[in-house]
C-alpha cells in the first residue's frame, strides 16, 4: 500500500435527506477526526468496525456543531483498504458541510478529487478496474435493473470469467513455451492442434461476453423509443402520462411539437429513452421542417416505435404513408383517445401489422398505460426478466477490448494453420492476454486510470 494523503468528502447525495455520511479515508483519518470529536469512547484506541456517538465540537471554540455517529473501519478492511472513518451527521447541506469545513480547516485533510476513494480502493488492490467501472455505473444507472446488473459486474462476476479466460491463455503459452524449448517433431503437431482448440474455446467465450453487450448497452442507455404519428393524436400527452410531469408542450394546434423531446422513463424495470417526434408530414414551414428531419432520424435509430393514431377519426393519408414506412420495424401501435366514439378500423390496422401489437389507450383517461408497459416487457425480454446468472458487458472500453482480444486469437489460429514459426503465434496469444488484462486493469496505464476515475463523481 502507498503513503497517501488523507481525503474527505460527502459520501451521500446533495440534498434533503434522514442522514448525510462524510467519508474519510487515509492514514491521518482517525486522529484527524479525534480532534474534532467529543465523546465517551476514545477512538484512537478503538478497535475497527466499531460505531460511536458523540459529538463535533469546534476546536477554536468549544461549539457544539453537530451530534453524530462515528464509524471506525481500519484498512485493510475498508472500502479504501487505508483507514477510513465514516461520520453521520443529520441530513441537509448545511450540517455536514460545517462538519467537513472544520476537518479540512486543520490542515492535514484535503477534499477528496471525484472518484478518488474508489481509485484508491483499486490502487490499494481492494478491487479491480472491471469493478470500479462498475462503480460508475452504480451511480449512473437509471432505472433498477440495469442498477442490479451494475451490481453484478461490481461482485466481479465479468472480472471472474475475464481471469479464467487469462488463466487458460497463460496454460497455453506455458504449452507453447515448452515446445518452443523442445521442438520435436510429433510434438509440434499436438501442440498445434492444442493451439487451434484452446484458442477456439478463448473465441468462444468471447463471443459469448460480447453477446450479452448489446442488452447492456440497452440496460445503460435505455431502449430509443420513437413516438411516432400524425399531428394531434395524442404524442406529447403519451410522453407526459409516462413521464408524469409535463415537460413537453401539450397543445390542439397542429405541427407546434417543433423538435425532437427526449426523456428518460422506466416501465416495469426497463429503461426507455423515449423521443417525442415532431409530427411527421409533408411541410413547407421551415422551423417545422427541420424538427420533421430530425423525426426522421429519431424514427431510423429507433429500437422500438410507438406508432399513435387517432382512434376517433378515419385513417388520414399520412398514416398510410407513415404505416408504410414502419413496414418490418419493432412497432407497437397506439389507437389513442378510444374514450371518444372509434373510428378507426381495427382489423385493418391489425392485417397491416401482423407482428406488431395493437394497443387501445386513452391516454386523456389514463387507460391502457398498463397494457403498453406489458407489451414493451413482452418483446424485448420475453415476459419476466431472469436476472439469474447473466454477466452484461456494458461498457464501450471492454466491448472493444474483448473484439481486440478475439482478433488476437484468430490471428494466432490462422498463423498456426499457415505454419508460421511457433514463437511468433506466441505473440498473438501473448497480446490476447493482455487485453484481457486491461479489462481488469492488470497492464493498464497511468493515464488510462485517471482517464477512467475522472468519471466519478465527489465522494465516491
Ligand atoms: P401531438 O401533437 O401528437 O403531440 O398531440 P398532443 O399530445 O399535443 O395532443 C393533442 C390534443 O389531443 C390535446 O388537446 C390533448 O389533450 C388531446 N388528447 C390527447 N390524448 C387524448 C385522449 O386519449 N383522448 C382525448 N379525447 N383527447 C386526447
Ligand atoms: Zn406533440
Amino acid at each position: 500500500m502507498m503513503t497517501q494523503e488523507t481525503i474527505a468528502a460527502i459520501a451521500t447525495a446533495v440534498g434533503e435527506g434522514g442522514i448525510a455520511v462524510i467519508r474519510v479515508s487515509g492514514p491521518d483519518a482517525v486522529a484527524e477526526s479525534a480532534k474534532l470529536f467529543k465523546s465517551a469512547s476514545n477512538i484512537v484506541e478503538a478497535p475497527s468496525h466499531t460505531v460511536h456517538y458523540g459529538h463535533i465540537v469546534d476546536p477554536a471554540n468549544g461549539e457544539k456543531i453537530e451530534e453524530i455517529l462515528l464509524t471506525i473501519m481500519r484498512g485493510p478492511r475498508s472500502f479504501t483498504a487505508e483507514d477510513v472513518v465514516e461520520l453521520s451527521t443529520h441530513g441537509g447541506v448545511v450540517a455536514v458541510k460545517r462538519v467537513l469545513e472544520l476537518l479540512l480547516r486543520q490542515g492535514t485533510v484535503r477534499i477528496a478529487e471525484p472518484g478518488e476513494f474508489t481509485k484508491r480502493a483499486f490502487l490499494n488492490g481492494r478491487i479491480d478496474l472491471a469493478q470500479a467501472e462498475a462503480v460508475i455505473d452504480l451511480i449512473r444507472s437509471k432505472s433498477d435493473r440495469a442498477f442490479s446488473v451494475a451490481m453484478k459486474q461490481a461482485e466481479g462476476t465479468l472480472s471472474r470469467r475475464v481471469k479464467a479466460l487469462r488463466h487458460n491463455l497463460v496454460e497455453l503459452l506455458a504449452h507453447i513455451e515448452v515446445n518452443i524449448d523442445y521442438p520435436e517433431h510429433d510434438v509440434a503437431e499436438m501442440t498445434n492442434n492444442y493451439i487451434r482448440e484452446r484458442s477456439q474455446e478463448a473465441c468462444d467465450e468471447i463471443d459469448r461476453l460480447l453477446k450479452t453487450a448489446s442488452e447492456g448497452k440497452i440496460l445503460r442507455e435505455g431502449i430509443m423509443t420513437a413516438i411516432v404519428g400524425r399531428p394531434n393524436v395524442g404524442k406529447s400527452s403519451l410522453l407526459n402520462a409516462l413521464v408524469q410531469e409535463n415537460k413537453a408542450i401539450v397543445t390542439d394546434i397542429p405541427g407546434t411539437t417543433r423538435d425532437v423531446i427526449e426523456e428518460y422513463v422506466t416501465l416495469g424495470g426497463i429503461p426507455l429513452r423515449l423521443l417525442d417526434t415532431a409530427g411527421i408530414r409533408e411541410t413547407t414551414d421551415v422551423v417545422e421542417r427541420i424538427g420533421v428531419e430530425r423525426s426522421r432520424t429519431a424514427l431510423e435509430e429507433a429500437d422500438l416505435i410507438l406508432f399513435v393514431v387517432n382512434a376517433s377519426e378515419s385513417l388520414h393519408e399520412d398514416d398510410y404513408k407513415l404505416m408504410e414506412e414502419l413496414q418490418g420495424r419493432p412497432v407497437i401501435v397506439l389507437l389513442n383517445k378510444t374514450d371518444l366514439p372509434v373510428a378507426v378500423d381495427e382489423g385493418e390496422m391489425a392485417s397491416r401489422f401482423a407482428s406488431g401489437s395493437i394497443v387501445r389507450l386513452s391516454v386523456l383517461r389514463e387507460q391502457g398505460l398498463d397494457q403498453l408497459e406489458k407489451v414493451i416487457r413482452g418483446m424485448f425480454f420475453g415476459g419476466e426478466i431472469d436476472s439469474g446468472d447473466l454477466t452484461y458487458v456494458s461498457n464501450v472500453r471492454h466491448i472493444a477490448l474483448l473484439h481486440q482480444a478475439k482478433q488476437s486469437l484468430v490471428d494466432a489460429m490462422e498463423a498456426t494453420d499457415a505454419g508460421i514459426p511457433i514463437d511468433l503465434v506466441q505473440i498473438d496469444v501473448r497480446t490476447a492476454w493482455e487485453q484481457l488484462g486491461e479489462m481488469i486493469g492488470d497492464s493498464v496505464s497511468e493515464s488510462l486510470i485517471d482517464q477512467i476515475f475522472s468519471q466519478f463523481c465527489l465522494g465516491k
